[in-house]
């Protein structure tokens, strides 16, 4: 009962300790190992994302410069006439392509209509003349997470103070005092936008209401064609105005139109004190040239960088592969901005396979590792269970044994007591069967020091202090002399002993009571572990130098799966207290060590038709 209690709670901390662990670990190092591509994925867009942020900034930054390197370049009134400053102009800026200006009145003053102009100037006048003289509105596109946040009560109010100004006058006169307000005030106000899905779409929404367009971005990001989503929409929102609405605010700036797939960008600077617009159509080629030229190196082993345009098509392909390349899906990609509308800075992975590849060996490496320290922890376990098992077993078997040797004692000790009792008060006149007595008397005595023998025999065994005296013996001498010491004893009790093959000349070297004591304890099992029939039969044999001794019976048998473990000490297959037959459980281990002393062994078969066989074998001299 104590063991088996003890074992439930060896087990339940056996589980606790190691079987739940191991799995929990188990558990989240597979779930950490699925996730080691997406986390790597993470890292590098995280890197990624800071870098194309920067060259964003760069970008944004060279525009800027390049306004302001425009307005510085152009100084006008000049004394030599409109066309002698913007020849100089267009000497001193390749960005300069079509000067233009443009009175308070929004009367085009330069190209003059048609009057000694070039070709260039017509097209440019054809094409722009009702945008710059006011008479048809152009789209101009504000950056919408700087759009100020308003609801119908604050319009009402706009539109209420008399003022003239429309709803959408207001907002651009906002967005301008806005993008005078510190760079870093527009930025988080950028990631507060794109981080917000739902200010995002109240935006769009409201915008929308009120006939804004808001355009599609070019590209689907890792994550939207990861999550099926669709395409985002622009950071920008588009609104009709006229040309002197868009230069209202500030002194200089850059316009750009978008009309389909063709994207024009117009310069313009205010000249005092009469107000009037000077500027520029841009030449796109040059300004492209220097946004390039302030792009971080575009080719690294782990990413490739481009500047893609309105139509998503790249201005560099750092690689120079052709068309092979899904520009519209790259792996980070943020706007540029207002001034370019439609355009991305876009980061692709130089080897998408490379990240895949090197996720999977550190998967595999871990998975391994993790294995490895599972199977570590697992075994570990099992060893220390199967060990603290073995010696809760082994003290059970020690108390079951000290009970088993007492009863032992016990019993041999009583009935020669009894007999000499009988013998000492002379009860018993008849001379046969007091000899019969002393008869009894001397096998129980003998049964008592053959049962202190095996307690000595055992630790002296276990100690490695049991001496043997080793001599060339006859084996068949050795089996005759055990098998008269048991025969009367077992007789008495209804047994039959047969022997075979013990007149043979079977010559070994070995301790000749040892030997015997080997014997008798396999006779004496014999007779202990019967059934009904009550045959024991002692063959020698001879085979390949060796000589065989076999005892078997008729008894119960050994049941499967217990049959190695008779051999080990204290093991007795019925161990109950209570059961009728007892045993030190000791036999078998003195057996076997006493045979492997002697270059011979011990061997249990079930016999055929029943019972049990039990074989020892000695080399022959
Ligand atoms: P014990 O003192 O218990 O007999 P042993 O070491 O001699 O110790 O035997 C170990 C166990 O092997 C016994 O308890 C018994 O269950 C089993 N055994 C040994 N010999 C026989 C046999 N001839 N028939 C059936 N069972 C046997």
């Amino acid at each position: 009962m104590t063991y088996h209690r003890l074992t439930v709670k060896l087990i339940a901390a056996f589980a606790a300790a190691v079987i739940i662990p191991g799995i929990v670990l188990g558990i989240i190092a597979t779930r950490a190992l699925r996730h080691e591509e997406a986390y790597l994925e993470n890292l590098l867009e995280d890197t990624l994302r800071v870098e194309v942020d920067q060259a964003v900034d760069l970008i944004r930054n060279e525009i800027k410069s390049m306004g302001d390197r425009l307005a510085q370049g152009l100084s006008l009134p000049g004394e030599e006439g409109n066309d002698a400053v913007f020849k100089a102009w267009k000497k001193d800026s390749d960005l300069v392509e079509v000067p233009f200006l443009v009175s308070r009145e929004n009367r085009i003053i330069w190209p003059k209509d048609g009057k000694g102009t070039s070709s260039g100037d017509d097209d440019f006048l054809a094409d722009n003349r009702d945008l710059l003289s006011d008479k048809r509105t152009g789209q101009s596109f504000q950056n919408a997470a700087l759009l100020p946040e308003s609801d119908g009560a604050d319009r009402d109010e706009i539109g209420a103070d008399g003022s003239g100004r429309s709803v959408r006058e207001e907002k651009y006169l906002d967005l301008k005092k806005a993008l005078s307000q510190p760079r870093l005030k527009e930025k988080l106000a950028v990631a507060k936008f794109r981080g917000s899905p739902e200010a995002r779409s109240k935006l769009y929404q409201q915008t929308e209401s009120q006939n804004q367009e808001v355009l599609e971005r070019n590209v689907i990001t890792r994550q939207q064609a990861a999550s099926g989503s669709v395409r985002d929409r622009t950071i920008l929102v588009a609104q009709d105005l006229n040309f002197s609405r868009s230069t209202a605010g500030v002194d200089h700036g850059f316009i750009p139109r978008l009309t389909g797939s063709k994207l024009e960008i117009f310069f313009w600077k205010k000249i005092p004190p009469e107000g009037e617009i000077a500027g520029c159509l841009v030449n796109l080629k040059a300004f492209t040239g220097k946004i390039l030229s302030v792009l971080p190196i575009p080719y690294s082993a782990t990413r490739l960088m481009t500047v893609l345009n309105q139509n998503g098509s790249p201005l560099i392909d750092p690689l120079d592969e052709g068309t092979g390349r899904e520009w519209k899906r790259p792996f980070v990609s943020r706007e540029i901005g207002e001034l370019l509308p439609r355009w991305e800075v876009a980061a692709y992975l130089s080897d998408p396979a490379a990240l895949a590849s090197r996720a999977r060996l550190q998967s595999l490496i871990m998975g391994v590792l993790i294995a490895i320290l599972l199977i570590a922890i697992l075994l570990g376990g099992f060893l220390i269970f199967r060990s603290v098992n073995q010696e809760i077993l082994l003290a059970r078997q020690k108390t079951t044994f000290a009970a088993n040797v007492s009863h032992e004692l016990k019993t041999p000790l009583t009935s020669i007591r009894l007999f000499a009792e009988i013998l000492e008060k002379g009860k018993q006149p008849d001379r046969e069967k007091q000899k019969h007595y002393l008869k009894l008397m001397v096998s129980e005595s003998k049964r008592l020091s053959r049962l202190i023998n095996t307690v000595l025999d055992f630790s002296q065994i276990e100690e490695g202090e049991k001496t043997y005296h080793k001599q060339i013996i006859e084996l068949t001498d050795v089996v005759r002399r055990a098998t008269e010491n048991l025969k009367v004893p077992l007789e008495q009790r209804g047994f039959t002993i047969r022997t075979k093959g013990i007149d043979a000349t079977v010559p070994v070297l070995g301790d000749p009571e040892a030997l015997e004591q080997v014997l008798i304890n396999l006779l004496s099992n014999a007779e202990k572990y019967s059934g009904k029939k009550k045959e024991i039969e002692i063959a020698v044999s001879v085979k390949d130098d060796r000589a065989i001794i076999t005892v078997s019976d008729r008894g119960i048998g050994i049941p499967k799966g217990t049959a190695k473990k008779i051999f080990n000490k204290f093991y007795r297959v019925d161990d109950h207290f209570t059961t009728r037959v007892k045993g030190t459980g000791l036999g078998l281990t003195i057996a076997r060590a006493i045979m492997r002393e002697h270059g011979g062994e011990v061997v249990y078969q079930p016999r055929e038709g029943g019972g049990s066989c039990f074989s020892i074998t000695i080399p022959i001299v």
